[in-house]
This record gives structure tokens, sequence and C-alpha cells, in this order.
């Protein structure tokens, strides 16, 4: 692979998404797994070493020009956790805004891989935000998904599974970006030990209301444990008065994915009313006043 133009990078400033695609773009790779290692020497980056790390999943040295710099990566981790976490080291190799948080340099913790955006974020919670949505962009492109999207709108669970081997990242990375940039309304919970551990809706699902272990317990009634042949659940539909918070929906449907004894993941989608139909309690007639 050919040196990346860092150059005609600086013109974007530090927009994560468009930074990523501006990479894609020179790289002109027609592989459909993103070759995350390849991008990484063309960048400038002379070493990416696996090892076992304590309490951190990646580290990126570099100098202050970040130029040229080298990649430490968790060996511990299985290897879509990995490839996440090289492309979320890059995010701060790239953009021009990142500076080291400390002496050793950029040093990022699991925790600052599943940072999403939330009303109140420090600086450097601002720039694990940014690498991980500039590893999103660059490890699932934007165009691969929205094609996928436009193919499969009601996508379930088990097309999500296909998809994530496909490009070779895990099933949270692939939701998390299928639910960003799906237009449809759905939601999806990803539960641990017998509570939600967080959850993500675009931007048409209803707000979620739960308190974690008695919604389980209530998730748990709705949907059908899957049979030993298969992982994923059927659909089933819910009471969307118990889940959502002033939903105009009338249905909300469910699906369930196990990963391990105690890990699952659900997909919710909701079937909204289109307009003053039963479903928003047109049931109800104002009183009248008699004569
Ligand atoms: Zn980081």
């Amino acid at each position: 692979m050919k040196p990346i133009d860092r150059l005609a990078l600086a013109d974007i400033g530090g927009n994560p998404s468009r930074l990523a695609e501006a990479i894609l773009a020179q790289v002109k790779s027609d592989a459909i797994i993103t070759p995350i290692e390849d991008i990484a020497s063309a960048l400038g980056i002379l070493e990416i070493r696996q090892a076992p790390l304590e309490g951190a999943e990646g580290v990126l040295i570099t100098n202050l020009d970040k130029q040229e710099g080298a990649i430490l990566i968790n060996a511990n981790s299985p290897h879509t956790r990995r490839r996440f976490t090289l492309a979320h080291e890059l995010g701060h190799f790239v953009n021009p805004w990142h500076t080291p948080t400390s002496s050793a340099g950029f040093r990022c913790t699991a925790k600052d891989m599943r940072t999403t955006t939330s009303r109140t974020l420090t600086r450097e919670q601002r720039m694990e935000v940014e690498a991980n949505q500039f590893a999103a962009a660059l490890l699932m492109p934007q165009q691969h998904i929205r094609r996928f999207l436009g193919a499969n709108p009601n996508f379930d669970l088990t097309d999500a599974a296909t998809l994530k081997d496909k490009l070779e990242v895990s099933l949270e990375a692939i939701l998390r970006r299928l639910v960003s940039l799906s237009e449809e309304p759905i939601a999806v919970l990803f539960l641990a030990s017998g509570a939600v551990r967080y959850s993500i809706r675009s931007s048409g699902f209803p707000r979620l209301t739960y308190s974690s272990k008695s919604f389980v317990a209530e998730l748990r009634k709705a949907i059908p444990e899957s049979g030993t042949s298969s992982r994923v659940s059927s659909w089933s539909d819910v009471t969307a008065q118990s889940w959502a918070e002033n939903t105009f929906a009338c249905t909300i449907y469910c699906q369930e994915l196990k990963q391990s004894a105690d890990r699952s993941v659900v997909l919710l989608s909701a079937e909204m009313s289109t307009s003053d139909d039963e479903c928003d309690g047109s049931d109800w007639e104002p009183p009248r006043f008699r004569r």
C-alpha cells in the first residue's frame, strides 16, 4: 500500500467520520474487510506490537507532531476487539486535535472504547468518543452499512451476525453502527448477568423505561427461550406501555441473541402508528357536557 498523504487529510480538520472516509478514499481498497494494519503502516505507524496488557486495550506512542508512532495492542482480547483497538488508536493518531494524555502517549481502556456521546464530556472523553467514531467509520464504512440497510431495512440479529463476520468486527460494534445509521425505529439492549449493561436506540425509537433487573425479568417473560438449535430467538411482541415512554408505538417486537450463558443482546423494533388510530388512545373520547 502506498503511503497515505497526510497533508491531504489536514484540510479536513478533526471530524472523525470524514477523516476515516478520506483515508478509505485514498486507499481505494476493494476488500470488504478494511485492511487496517496496512492502513496503519501507510499512515506512518512503524510498529504494531501485540502483548498482554493489564488495564488497557491499546497504547499509542507518538511524538507531538504525530508523524510517526507505534501501537501496542492487548493480545488477550479477541481478534475483532484488537482490530477495533488498532482503528481507535489510529483515530487519535490522525486527528489533529488529539494530544497525548500522558508522557506515555495515549493509553486507552476497554471503557474508553465504549465511550459514546453524553451531555457532559471532559476533553479526554471527547477524544475517546471521536476515536471510537473514527474506528466505526473506518471498519464499517458508511456506504457498506447504508447499502445493507437499504437491502435489509428490517434486518434481524442473524443478518447482523452475518454482516459482522463479513467485516470482521464484533456484534456489539456492528449493532451500534446499524442503530446509528438506521432510519427505522429500532433499539438494542446489551444484557449481562440478568441486567441491562446499556442500551442504544435510533432517533425514531421511543425512550426506553427500565430498571435493570425487573425489566429483564419482564423481558424474559416476553421472549421465548431459544431452542438448542439456534442462539437467536424468534420475534415476539411485547406490550409497549411497559417499555417505552410517551410511545406512539402500537407494538414493540423483540428478538434475542445469546452470546454466552449470561450475556445476550436484544433487538427491539417498534411498529409505529401512522395516524390517530387506536394506538394513541383514540378509544378515549372527550367528556361531553349534559345539556
Ligand atoms: Zn483512546
